[in-house]
């Protein structure tokens, strides 16, 4: 049998007309940037997270770069993240011309440890971004807390979390402003790039709103330099033909999710993902850990099974990173976790068959040790 790691392919023959025409009525009308497409997902994201505004903007690393610089983020100051996500939360900090201040993971949620924040705060820090990563939420309370005490904006990154739910509430509620990737693997998926930010700060919003699109809300009336960061009418279309299914295919995730932890939970030398308490986690991904983690991938691989590792190395020590001059004891939960963390394939369509043969494949593997 054969397991990838991925299969978009499924969900695309699943949803094919509603998709074939969301596509053929964006080029009959020719609304390609911009225009009603892109407002109707716009309008449909916000009441489906019932807040006041959504953004539609080009990616969800975009989205972040535009909320930090809309709120005035730049030289001189630091904004707090995470060690262990993808680049993009740390890039665009950079891009403001702010400095990245990494803060390293907790054991079991693989989120930023709140408990590791203030003894990194200065006068200069500003914000934090969380990213609820893998699917899971952040601990919300502690980070508002947090944020409180010192006056810090909270950011937070659910690319990796669409309608997670933290105490009954989604994440991406919580902060002053939250993005998303419309990523085509992601929990909610364009076919090419995407993105959104949501936010119930008015002011804020308008300003975002209009520094993604050069600065103007009305064409040729530029109030101020911006970038050209806008969702096109094609991707907007095909959200709205996939936004109905989101809760389904996220029922789906936490289902496999299940499957799998029921049939590995006794498996020695194995970790499987721990689910914070009161919260909703999505799923995104599914990653197990242990030291014998790269001769397990081999395995899976020679047996047809595809994984892959969220991430391979943490932030602070790439070679991106390397003027920081961060050492493995800075991180040393994600400098550990970085040779032991192994994603296994999930996606809502993924069969049960398949998941009991990843399963059954992972105890002959441990079962040969
Ligand atoms: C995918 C992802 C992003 C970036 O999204 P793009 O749309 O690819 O720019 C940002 N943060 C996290 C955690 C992601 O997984």
């Amino acid at each position: 049998m054969n397991v990838p790691f991925l299969n978009l392919k499924t969900q695309y023959t699943n949803l094919k007309s509603d998709i074939d025409n969301a596509i053929a009525n964006v080029i009959s009308d020719t609304a390609f940037i911009k225009g009603k497409y892109v407002d109707q997902f716009e309008k449909e994201f916000a009441n489906a997270y019932g807040v006041k505004h959504c953004i539609g903007v080009a990616n969800g690393t975009d989205a972040i770069y535009i909320i930090l610089k809309m709120l005035g983020i730049g030289q001189g100051d630091e904004v707090i993240t995470v060690a262990n996500t993808w680049i993009s939360s740390s890039e665009t900090i950079t891009q403001t011309g702010a400095k990245p201040v990494f803060i390293d993971i907790e054991p079991d949620y693989y989120c930023i440890d709140p408990l590791k924040i203030e003894a990194k705060i200065t006068s200069n820090t500003k914000a934090i971004i969380a990213v609820h990563l893998f699917g899971q939420a952040n601990n919300i309370k502690q980070l508002k807390a947090i944020c409180q005490k010192h006056n810090l904006f909270l950011i937070e990154d659910c690319a990796q979390s669409h309608f997670t739910e933290y105490d009954q509430q989604y994440v991406g509620t919580f902060g002053i402003a939250s993005t998303f990737s419309f990523y085509p693997g992601k929990n909610l998926g364009a076919y090419g790039d995407a993105g959104a930010i949501i936010t119930n700060d008015d002011a804020l919003a308008l300003k975002m709103r209009m520094y993604s699109a050069h600065g103007a809300l009305i064409k040729h009336q530029h109030e101020m330099e911006g970038i050209n960061s806008r969702l096109d009418g094609l991707q907007a279309s095909i959200l709205s033909a996939k936004l109905p299914n989101i809760k389904q295919w996220n029922e789906q995730r936490i289902q496999h999710a299940a499957l799998y932890s029921s049939l590995l939970h006794d498996v020695k030398d194995l970790v499987i993902p721990v689910v914070r308490e009161n919260t909703k986690h999505t799923f995104h991904l599914y990653v197990i850990r242990t030291a014998l983690r790269n001769e397990l991938q081999n395995y899976l691989k020679e047996h047809g099974i595809e994984t892959q590792i969220h991430y391979p190395v943490p932030l602070p020590f790439l070679k991106a990173y390397r003027y920081l001059n961060h050492k493995p004891a800075d991180f040393p939960i994600a400098y550990q976790y970085q040779s032991e963390i192994l994603s296994l394939p999930m996606y809502p369509e993924l069969k049960k068959e398949e998941i009991e043969y990843v399963a059954s494949s992972i105890k002959n593997f441990f079962s040969k040790k």
